[in-house]
C-alpha cells in the first residue's frame, strides 16, 4: 500500500507547533505493517493544500490529510478537498446531533459557526469525534482520476488537535484500516522498554546475542529518551511470530532486569497497577523535579487508589517544617545529600502513612554545582517497611531533561524494590 501523510497547518510552517502527528501515525502505521512513503507539511492556504493533495492522488493508494477541520476561517481542509473533488457537501445530521450532545454536555450554547464542521463531502464514511466536534472524514475515489492506472485511491481526512487525533486513529481509524488494507504478509512487532542503560549501552548488549536473530529477518529499533531507551523487534517472514518470541527472550535475559515495560507502558504505569493490587501507598517529597514525579504518578488512572500525597519542599525551611528534616543535617551534609535525601524520604512516609515514599534532592543547574556536587547531582531517598535506602546519579542535562531522567529514576528505585 502506498500512504503519503499530508499535515496541514500554518503554526506547523511557523515552527509555533511541533508536527508530532507525523511521528505518532507513522508510528502508528509502522505497526499495522505499512510504511508512510511520503510526507509533506503545509500551511492553511487554498493552493499548497490542493496541490498537496493532488500529487498525492497522482500516487497513492491511501492519503491522509490532518488538521483544517474545525469552524474557524483557516479551517479550509474540508472544502478544498470537495472541490478538488467536485464533490458535494451535504449536512450530516448525525454529526448536527452529536455537537449539538457535545456543547450540552458541556453546559454551553452551541456556536452557530460549529456547524459547518457537519458539512461533509456526499458518500464519505464518517467518523465522529469523541472528543471535539469535527468528524473524520474518508472518501473512496474509485478509480481515482488522478492516477494514470487508475486505480481507486482512499484519502482521509482527520482533525488537528492531538488529544482528538489520537483517540480517532485508535478507535475507528485503525479497525477501518485494518479491513481495508491487509498488508502481504503481517507484521509482528514488539517493543521491550529499558531504563538505566544508554542507548550505545543496550546496542552493545544486544549486537551479539542478536546477530543470528538479524540473520534470520528480524529487524531491531532502537529510541533513546530521557532515561529510557526502546528496542523494538520486527519480522514479516513466515516464522516471524516465533522469531520475534525467541528475539524478545534474548533480549530479556541480556538486559535483564533493565527491562521494565513493554509497548507504550510507563514505569509510573507499572506501580500504579501493581501497588493498587498490593494495596499499597506512596508519597512522594520533591525538590528538584518541582513535582513532575506527581504529575507522572497523576496522569494514571486509578493513581487515587494509591498516591496520597506529593510535597514539593523547595527550601530548606520547606523540608524542615513539612518532613521534618533535621537543621543538623542540613547544616552538616547540605540539602543536596544522601542524608537530606533519606530524612525526606523518612519524613513524607510517616506524615503521611503511606506504605512507601520517594524523595529527590538535586542540583538542576545551570549554576550551583561544586567539584564535589557537580550540577546534575541526584539523591533520591526511598522509605519502605524495610527500611529507607538511597541511590545518587549525575544527571548534568539540560534543566527539563534533569527533571525528567530523575523523575525516571525515583521511579525506577521503587520498582526495584516492589517488582515481584
Ligand atoms: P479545530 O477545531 O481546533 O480548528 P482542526 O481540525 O481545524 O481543529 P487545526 O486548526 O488544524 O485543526 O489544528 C488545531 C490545533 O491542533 C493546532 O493549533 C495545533 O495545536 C494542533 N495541531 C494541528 N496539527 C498538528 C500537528 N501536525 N502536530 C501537532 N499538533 C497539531
Amino acid at each position: 500500500v502506498v500512504i503519503e501523510l499530508i499535515n496541514t497547518g500554518s503554526e506547523l510552517m511557523l515552527g509555533r507547533v511541533l508536527n508530532t502527528h507525523q511521528q505518532w501515525l507513522c508510528r502508528e502505521l509502522a505497526d499495522l505493517g505499512h510504511l508512510v512513503t511520503r510526507q509533506v507539511a503545509v500551511a492553511d492556504q487554498g493552493l499548497p493544500i490542493q496541490a498537496a493533495v493532488r500529487e498525492s492522488l497522482s500516487r497513492a493508494d491511501l492519503i491522509i490529510t490532518t488538521g483544517g477541520l474545525g469552524p474557524t476561517s483557516d479551517d479550509i481542509t474540508r472544502d478544498l478537498i470537495a472541490e478538488l473533488l467536485g464533490c458535494r457537501l451535504i449536512e450530516d445530521q448525525n454529526v448536527v446531533g452529536h455537537i449539538a450532545r457535545f456543547f450540552a454536555a458541556l453546559k454551553r450554547p452551541m456556536p452557530e459557526r460549529t456547524r459547518v464542521e457537519a458539512q461533509v463531502p456526499e458518500g464519505a464514511a464518517v467518523f465522529l469525534n469523541a472528543h471535539g466536534t469535527a468528524p473524520g472524514l474518508a472518501i473512496e475515489l474509485s478509480p481515482n482520476p488522478f492516477r494514470d492506472d487508475a486505480r481507486s485511491s482512499w484519502l482521509v481526512m482527520l482533525p488537528g488537535p492531538p488529544r482528538e487525533l489520537r483517540p480517532m486513529f485508535t478507535d475507528s481509524i485503525k479497525p477501518w484500516l485494518q479491513r481495508l488494507f491487509k498488508p502481504d504478509a503481517p507484521l509482528f512487532c514488539r517493543t521491550l522498554r529499558s531504563t538505566g542503560l544508554g542507548e550505545s549501552i543496550v546496542q552493545g548488549k544486544l549486537e551479539a546475542p542478536m546477530q543470528r536473530f538479524v540473520n534470520q529477518g528480524l529487524e531491531i529499533g532502537y529510541c533513546a529518551r530521557p532515561g529510557q531507551v526502546d528496542v523494538r523487534l520486527a519480522a514479516r517472514n513466515p516464522g516471524a511470530a516465533e522469531l520475534v518470541a525467541d528475539a524478545e527472550k534474548t533480549v530479556r535475559e541480556a538486559l535483564g532486569r533493565r527491562v521494565f515495560g513493554v509497548e507504550n507502558e510507563e514505569l509510573e504505569d507499572l506501580i500504579i497497577r501493581w501497588m493498587s493490587e498490593q494495596k499499597q501507598t506512596l508519597a512522594v517529597a520533591e525538590s528538584c523535579t518541582g513535582g513532575l514525579l506527581a504529575n507522572r504518578l497523576t496522569n494514571v488512572p486509578g493513581a487515587s487508589a494509591v498516591l496520597l500525597a506529593g510535597l514539593v519542599v523547595y527550601s530548606n525551611e520547606a523540608k524542615r517544617k513539612f518532613l521534618g528534616v533535621r537543621e543538623e543535617t542540613l547544616a552538616e551534609h547540605g540539602a543536596v545529600s544522601a542524608a537530606v535525601a533519606l530524612e525526606m524520604a523518612a519524613g513524607a512516609r510517616e506524615r503521611t502513612g503511606a506504605t512507601y515514599a520517594l524523595s529527590l534532592t538535586g542540583i538542576a543547574g545551570p549554576g550551583g554545582g561544586t567539584l564535589q556536587k557537580p550540577v546534575g547531582t541526584v539523591f533520591i531517598g526511598l522509605a519502605g517497611p524495610e527500611g529507607v535506602a538511597s541511590v545518587h546519579h549525575v544527571n548534568p542535562w539540560d534543566r527539563l531533561t534533569f527533571k525528567q531522567v530523575s523523575s525516571q529514576q525515583a521511579l525506577d528505585l521503587l520498582r526495584m524494590r516492589i517488582e515481584k
